[in-house]
């Protein structure tokens, strides 16, 4: 068969490219090695994460926060088995979504694994032991991410796990630990911890969330801590050991002594590493660089004219919406448009409770460029929202440049924060100033008032609440 284009990999980044493609009237090919479509989001990253951490925050809403809203449940309780379930019935619905937006762009989808005989040809070897080679014009590899771990860690999928076995675990461990606090040890230390477990976050750097702004790790760490997650900061674990259903982890302190974690599970969240295993690049030509990622040009291009590579396996955030946003322009270069991708306004957001998100430069970011600028910040406190709702941690802080009002940056941590960042980033889209967002009328009461709040308090440095 031939194709006007191949996509390998049917993630966010991938399955988004093949409907844009023909949606544009490209004759579409889509591979996946697995059986099911949707990549590490749909099968075992952002959706699973967040159905368990909805279950999750349900529970501990009803242990936790019923009593102060006069509801009275006795003993509340949950099934481990049964939210597991709903979790893999959330993930069934949505892949199954995919596989029919495929059939409803006429995209041919082949199970197996891709990889490539020449610059033209992709082989597809299937799990009956059988195998096809097909043809594309243009071939984009869209086969993302998979978790790393440390090179003393041997991680054995029982005991010591990534994200992928986390969100399938039997029962709910009674002592997890979790080396890295970055968004998925938070995420998922988060879920275990409302549902009883201890949770102890090993983190090497200085802070959690060590790449957002300063200010949110704080407030973060603050209120985690609050919950009951012990989080150790400035500790390099050292040794990962398995002791039968015991994890020993030692790390060394800041002071340079040793310390002693032990738990009963052990979640190594250390980051991702681009996985283009299998895909004979080379037979292909493509280059990758030394830490694995497939080399692109601003037009996601590879070395090789027709090969484009897009997500999780090229530079930038590993985030589906990344993903997606680059699947989106590469099918639209193709069809020979001039899409673009601003990529200083790709939201980056931790769905813990409260909600952290963020868009455009940190302090440290604008201070480490010479920028000249200033902050206004609203704390979700002073909102009636927040009280009518009992969600008083956090706030909303804008960074604006000093000379033009122009938002340059915004950072927040709250309730529902993940939905409200999109406010600022249309905003900083249109190049809006920090007194166009002050200026617009917004509804009462919502915790949207903090941003408007926070915009006058970078503008004039007034907020009429507080
Ligand atoms: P992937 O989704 O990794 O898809 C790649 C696909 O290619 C896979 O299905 C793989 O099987 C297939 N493949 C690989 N090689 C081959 C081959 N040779 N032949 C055929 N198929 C192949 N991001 C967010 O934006 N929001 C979140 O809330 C969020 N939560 C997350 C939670 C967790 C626990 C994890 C692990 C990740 C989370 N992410 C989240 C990150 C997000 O999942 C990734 O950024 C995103 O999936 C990347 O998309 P992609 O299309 O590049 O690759």
């Amino acid at each position: 068969m031939k194709y006007d284009l191949i996509v390998i990999g049917s993630g966010p980044g991938g399955y988004i490219a093949a409907i844009r493609a023909s949606q544009l009237g490209s004759k579409v090919a889509i591979i996946e090695k697995y059986s099911t479509l949707g990549g590490t989001c749909t099968n075992v990253g952002c959706i699973p994460s967040k159905a368990l951490l909805d279950s999750s925050h349900h529970f501990y809403d009803a242990i936790k926060h019923f009593d102060e809203h006069g509801i009275s449940v006795k003993n509340p309780t949950f099934d481990f088995g049964k939210m597991v379930g709903r979790k893999d019935k959330v993930v069934e619905t949505t892949t199954g979504g995919i596989k029919y937006l495929m059939d409803k762009n006429n995209i041919d989808v082949y199970e197996g694994l891709g990889s490539f005989e020449d610059a033209t040809h992709v082989k597809i070897s299937k799990n009956d032991g059988t195998s096809e080679i097909i043809e594309g014009t243009n071939i984009v590899i869209a086969t993302g991410s998979k978790p790393s771990t440390l090179p003393f860690i041997s991680i054995d999928k029982e005991r010591v796990i990534t994200s992928t076995e986390a969100l399938k675990l039997k029962e709910v461990p009674k002592h997890l630990l979790v080396i890295g606090g970055g968004v998925i040890g938070l995420e998922l230390g988060s879920v275990y911890k409302r549902l009883g477990a201890d949770v102890t976050v090993i983190e090497y750097a200085p802070t959690i969330t060590p790449t957002m702004d300063k200010d949110v790790s704080k407030e973060l760490s603050k209120v985690l801590k609050k919950q009951g997650m012990k989080i150790n900061a400035n500790h390099g674990v050292t040794s990962v050991e398995r002791n039968g259903d015991e994890v020993i982890v030692k790390a060394t302190n800041k002071k340079g002594e040793e310390v002693t974690f032990t738990g009963d599970y052990c979640l190594v969240s250390v980051g991702r590493r681009p996985y283009t295993d299998g895909l004979a690049l080379d037979k292909a030509g493509v280059k990758v660089t030394e830490s694995g990622m497939v080399e692109v040009n601003d037009h996601l291009q590879t070395n090789v004219a027709n090969i484009y590579a897009i997500g999780d396996v090229v530079r930038g955030a590993m985030l589906a919406h990344k993903a997606e946003e680059e699947g989106v322009v590469v099918a639209e270069y193709l069809a020979g448009q001039k899409p673009h991708i601003d990529y200083n306004l790709i939201p980056g957001i931790i769905y813990t409770w409260p909600e952290v998100a963020a868009v455009g430069k940190t302090e440290q970011e604008l201070k480490d460029a010479g920028v000249d600028f200033k902050a206004g910040k609203f704390s979700m406190r002073a909102l009636g929202r927040s009280r009518a709702s009992g969600d008083l941690d956090g706030f909303v802080k804008v960074l604006a440049d000093k000379n033009t009002d122009e938002i340059l940056g915004v950072h927040m941590v709250g309730a529902r924060v993940a939905d409200l960042i999109m406010e600022a980033a249309v905003a900083m889209e249109y190049r809006a100033s920090a007194e166009d967002l002050a200026r617009i009328c917004h509804g009462h009461p919502t915790y949207s008032e903090a941003v408007k709040e926070a915009a006058k308090a970078a503008w004039d440095g007034k907020p009429l609440n507080a």
